[in-house]
């Protein structure tokens, strides 16, 4: 179909219709059947980060000066974060657009800081082909970083884990060398909800004198809320010495607006490494702290206003709340024979695979949505994701009796992990060729941003490669950074 802005104008109210009318396929977070994507906490809420959103809905904080409003919001968000984390007087920052900003913010840092004390090194890994900085990374470690090191031209070493799926501290011990940049640890892992041991990492960090990044995007604002429940969780922040940088997401669980994230660093000695300035520019003298340009103020504003409007005191009731649920959902899941929990999850994000050879864990999570349910498939091992959001305290129960007849449904039709979405996870999970998926997934890419801009067509009855792609990738679209939102 021919786009055109129109020649005369729609009436408002048109235009309104045709937005709510466009949202009638998403999915709907608001039910508590979506485990990912929307933290949705009240309605009530809503209108409030609403409200605050829009007071700065014009404003930018690409000048500070112009903008000292929005300056001191984020001087404060920034404030408030590092006292959560126990930052003390010199822990510093910047706000971000999100998790990926800040990971991405963190790695350029930590290149910078690199380059900085090791120029010889620098500049013979730059004339040499197969040379790069290195960042060590526990294999669940989030995609962001993978991002980061396309676009800063830092190689990934992967750490693997333990039984308990967090990393295994004296294999990333045997993986630093001299070009070695940063250790990075999750506080928690996206995966599997575990938060790696990152007071033995620490440890290395300090030995070494390496840098080491807590990336607590998830769980930076309801881990602390969650201790101060006395519910016992290893220290990840900056009271553990070696950790020298922390990203946490205002719009996950700390209920803002979307576009809220915080990078924090223990001193100004690394955050200088993450400012851009330049003076020679023909629109005159420029600095920036972060990636983009123009920063929109409501996400400041909304950041800003839901952490006062919130309080601890709600944050400690609202992560109590939450994990009750998902001590629900776990004990549940335990008592199912057939599950298994992959790894031992510390916050309200876990994980789960079959260890009956008659289920197959794919099949499952086809016969949850044929339910209603919008689930998350992940890989290395084949499991099915959750994280607990406060809607899920009316679900949860739903949940694990939808969860159980699945089980049983599956066991009577052995045929269905050859079938539908669960045989293209299965058979896609053998496919040696890793590299011929990722071209696959680009030419996806190139169909979805064409000229036509097709959506592909989960319901089609074709079973070419490509319509099968097209099906698996709508279903891991969650995992597929920014892919499609
Ligand atoms: C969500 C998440 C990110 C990325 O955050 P976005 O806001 O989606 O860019 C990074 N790390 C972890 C552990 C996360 O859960």
């Amino acid at each position: 179909m021919k786009h055109e802005i129109p020649h005369i104008g729609l009436p408002k109210d048109e235009v309104l219709e045709q937005l709510r009318k466009m949202r009638l396929h998403d999915v709907d977070y608001n039910a508590g059947k979506v485990w990912s994507l929307v933290y949705p906490y009240s309605a009530e809420h809503l209108d409030f980060v609403k409200a605050a959103f829009n007071e700065y809905f014009s404003e930018n904080a690409l000048n500070p000066m112009a903008f000292k409003s929005l300056k001191k919001m984020e001087h404060e968000v920034v404030r408030m974060a590092a006292n959560l984390f126990h930052g003390g007087d010199f822990a510093v920052g910047t706000m971000s657009s999100g998790g990926t900003e800040s990971l991405l913010l963190a790695v350029k840092t930590y290149r910078d800081l690199w380059r900085s004390k090791n120029e010889t090194l620098w500049n013979k890994i730059r004339g040499s082909k197969n040379q790069f900085p290195e960042m060590i990374l526990p294999e669940s470690a989030h995609i962001a970083f993978n991002k980061a090191s396309h676009y800063f031209d830092v190689k990934i070493v992967y750490a693997p884990l333990d039984e308990n799926k967090r990393v295994n501290v004296s294999e990333v011990e045997k993986l630093i060398n001299k070009n070695t940049i940063l250790i990075v640890g999750s506080a928690p892992s996206y995966p599997f909800g575990t938060i790696d041991p990152i007071a033995e990492l620490s440890n290395l960090a300090l030995k070494y004198k390496l840098p080491l990044h807590v990336d607590a995007c998830v769980g930076g604002f309801i881990l602390p809320f969650i201790e101060k429940n006395n519910r016992s969780l290893p220290l990840w922040d900056f009271r553990v010495p070696g950790v020298t940088s922390i990203s946490a997401d205002i719009h996950k669980y700390g209920f803002a607006a979307k576009g809220a994230s915080v990078i924090l660093y223990r001193s100004m000695e690394y955050l200088r490494h993450q400012f851009f300035a330049n003076s020679e520019w023909t629109g005159g003298m420029f600095i920036s702290p972060a990636l983009l340009g123009t920063r929109p103020g409501g996400a400041i504003a909304a950041a800003w206003a839901t952490l006062m409007y919130m309080g601890q005191a709600a944050y400690i009731q609202n992560a109590e709340n939450i994990m009750q649920t998902t001590d629900k959902i776990i004990q549940g899941i335990k008592n199912m024979p057939e599950l298994k929990l992959v790894g031992t999850p510390h916050a309200s994000l876990f994980a789960y695979n079959s260890v009956s050879p008659d289920v197959d864990i794919y099949a499952i999570a086809d016969q949850m949505e044929k339910k209603g349910w919008h689930i998350d498939r992940q890989q290395k091992p084949a499991c099915l994701h959750g994280m607990v959001s406060p809607v899920h305290a009316n679900t949860a129960d739903q949940y694990l009796s939808d969860l159980r007849e699945a089980i049983d449904f599956v066991k009577q039709h052995p045929e269905l992990k050859n079938e539908g979405n669960a045989a293209m996870y299965g058979m896609m999970a053998k496919l040696p060729m890793r590299g011929m998926i990722e071209n696959e997934l680009l030419n996806l890419m190139e169909q979805m941003y064409s000229v036509e801009g097709q959506t592909p067509d989960l319901d089609s009855d074709r079973k070419d490669f490509k319509t099968q792609m097209a099906s698996l990738l709508i279903k891991m679209k969650d995992k597929v950074d920014g892919w499609m939102k």
